[in-house]
């Protein structure tokens, strides 16, 4: 029997290894689906810096076109006042030209300052081009690193499921199909320590009786509670099976 139990245990060890294996092959591509959302943000900034910058340089234009209309409307304005006979007139001429040199003034003004805005604006877009474009790299490299592990894994959980295929070859066909049913009704633990008459896993006493039929190691003795197969140990370092 205690052949039985060791044999079980080392299936449980097992079992637990794959489940923690395929726990962490898991996280591969959650990790790698955030790093994917970083690099999906810098690249959210770069196309925000660009529209933004873009959004200056058509003001820019604009302004430009506006200026070019303004100087159009002063040589209109001044070709008019060498054909003016009326003082009125001609003080009115002047008037709009003034008021119109005015605006240009405005217009250049405002040119200088967003022509100073585009400048740093692209300044500051190199260096985001630049930052995506390490971060581009950075990812690529985590990425793989990733897989890597990932495979590195692959090939730990494969050894791993020979070894149970090896170990499940010694327990009697009954017995693996109560140990394969418990594993998956109780969070992939089958088998529990009895350590101090107390069920390592659930936490509860086994009644006496059951624990000196467990001590004698002649039966399978099941916990009253958590129902896992359970064995005895003395050993207070020996580890939940969780
Ligand atoms: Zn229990």
């Amino acid at each position: 029997m205690q052949n039985t139990i060791n044999t079980l245990i080392h299936l449980q060890e097992c079992d637990s290894k794959i489940m923690e294996i395929q726990k962490e092959m898991d996280q591969g591509p959650v990790r790698i689906e955030e790093l994917k959302r970083n690099l999906a943000r810098t690249e959210d900034i770069l196309q925000e810096k660009t529209a933004d910058l873009d959004t200056c340089k058509k003001e820019r234009r604009q302004m430009e076109q506006d200026i070019s209309d303004l100087e159009a409307g002063i040589e209109k304005s001044n070709i008019k006042l060498n054909n003016i006979k009326s003082n009125k007139e001609y003080r009115a001429i002047l008037k709009e030209i003034d008021s119109l040199n005015r605006q240009k003034t405005v217009l250049e003004d405002r040119v200088l300052e967003l022509l100073e805005e585009i400048e740093k604006k692209e300044k500051v877009l190199n260096t985001t081009v630049k930052q995506l474009e390490k971060a581009k790299t950075v990812f690529e490299h985590n990425r793989k690193t990733i897989l890597n592990e990932i495979e590195d894994l692959q090939h730990k959980k494969n050894d791993l499921e020979k070894k149970k295929a090896e170990i499940s070859r010694k327990i009697e066909p009954d017995l693996l199909k109560r140990y394969n049913t418990l594993r998956k009704n109780r969070g992939g633990i089958a088998v529990s320590a009895v350590l101090n008459g107390i069920c390592k896993t659930c936490n509860i006493a086994i009644p006496p009786q059951k624990f000196n039929e467990l001590i004698k190691g002649t039966d399978l003795i099941s916990c009253p509670n958590c129902k896992r197969i359970l064995y005895y140990t003395e050993d207070t370092e020996v580890k939940d099976a969780t």
